[in-house]
């Protein structure tokens, strides 16, 4: 059977699937636009999805043979996964492989934009530092401080986990309180959302992008943070919304913030670029070799099962039998 795969991937993973089936990779250091994925996808059996969107329109113009849409990435918010299901197509995701990188890349944000890291190596780089200055370029203290953590999942408890080693007070939001037992546990507080940001030091996001999340963070929100508190986004762009957060930084409402991603990826709201206490990353919060790689097997893992017929392991909606 054929498997296309919309961007490079490492090879053990893709041999992985080439023991089994053609496999086609886009060669391309692009993604395809899209009609060059659909004209891809019109005879093939599965596709590794790395990065492309795929709506109801492309959904409605891909070959009957598609069985499965793999997506390289835990969030599946740039496929309709709703609109596969009604056309028969299973949608799969890569959880936990990625769980505690992306931790990681919320605390390396969060650390940055706190004793401003970027700044200070810009900073040296220049040529400005001609010697101690002890009460130049100083930062917010993180241990100890109150870590408000929206969307309280696989990623967001690893990120409170890490909290716990910096002696932090750790708040959680999440659509779903936990068990009194989890929670104690992780050493969490449930609080509602405007509360956490109310008292918050450092507000990390961690909910998947769906309709209710869009713009979570809006201009209301932001203005619940204290003055010196700072955001940081390792989500989905546009759960904060992204010019709100530009005049809450200018207008000196909250202290900063550290992004991975954006409303509009790769666009950047003009004005974020010029301020000095934004730390700014290209989408890669799971970017690390191992992780990437692992995501690769993952998803090649749900295409094996699905085209051996059966239910794979990560599969998100509930297709219609055909
Ligand atoms: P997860 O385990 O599903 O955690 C998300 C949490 O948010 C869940 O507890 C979920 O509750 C909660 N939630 C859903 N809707 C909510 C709402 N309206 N209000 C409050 N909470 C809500 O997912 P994860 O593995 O931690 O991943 C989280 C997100 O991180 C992904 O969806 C992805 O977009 C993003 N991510 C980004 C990168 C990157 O490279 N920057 C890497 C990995 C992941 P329920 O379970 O009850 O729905």
């Amino acid at each position: 059977m054929k498997v296309y795969v919309s961007f490079w991937l490492p090879e053990a993973p893709l041999n992985a699937l080439r023991e089994k089936h053609a496999v086609e990779v886009n060669e391309i250091d692009r993604l395809p636009t899209p009609d060059e994925l659909i004209a891809h996808l019109t005879d093939a059996d599965a596709f590794l999805c790395v990065g492309s969107r795929v709506d109801a329109a492309v959904l409605d113009k891909v070959g009957d043979r598609l069985k499965i849409i793999a997506n390289w990435g835990v969030g599946y918010n740039n496929i309709d996964a709703e609109h596969a299901a009604k056309k028969g197509i299973m949608v799969t995701n890569t959880p936990d492989v990625l769980t505690e990188t992306t931790a990681d890349m919320a605390w390396a944000l969060l650390m940055a934009v706190a004793r401003r890291i970027v700044e200070a190596d810009t900073y040296v780089r220049a040529g400005h530092f001609q010697g101690f200055k002890p009460f130049a370029m100083l930062g917010a203290d993180v241990w100890g401080k109150t870590i408000g953590i929206v969307g309280f999942g696989r990623i967001g408890q690893a990120v409170g986990r890490r909290a716990l080693g910096f002696g932090m007070n750790v708040l959680y939001y999440d659509a779903v309180r936990l068990a009194p037992e989890t929670e104690s546990a992780l050493s969490a507080t449930y609080f509602d959302l405007e509360p956490l940001l109310k008292e918050s030091d450092f507000v990390s996001v961690h909910v998947p992008l769906i309709e209710e999340t869009r713009h979570l963070i809006n201009a209301a929100r932001l203005s619940l943070m204290k003055s010196s508190a700072f955001l940081v986004n390792t989500a989905r762009g546009p759960v904060v919304d992204e010019l709100a957060l530009l005049e809450a930084l200018r207008d000196k409402r909250i202290a900063g913030a550290a992004l991975d991603v954006f409303e509009k990826e790769p666009e950047v709201t003009p004005g974020l670029i010029d301020l000095p206490n934004v730390v700014l990353a290209p989408h890669i919060g799971s970017g690390t070799w191992e992780t990437r790689t692992n995501m690769a097997h993952l998803a090649a893992k749900n295409i094996l099962a699905a085209l051996a017929g059966d239910t794979p392991p990560n599969l998100v909606n509930k297709p219609v039998s055909r």
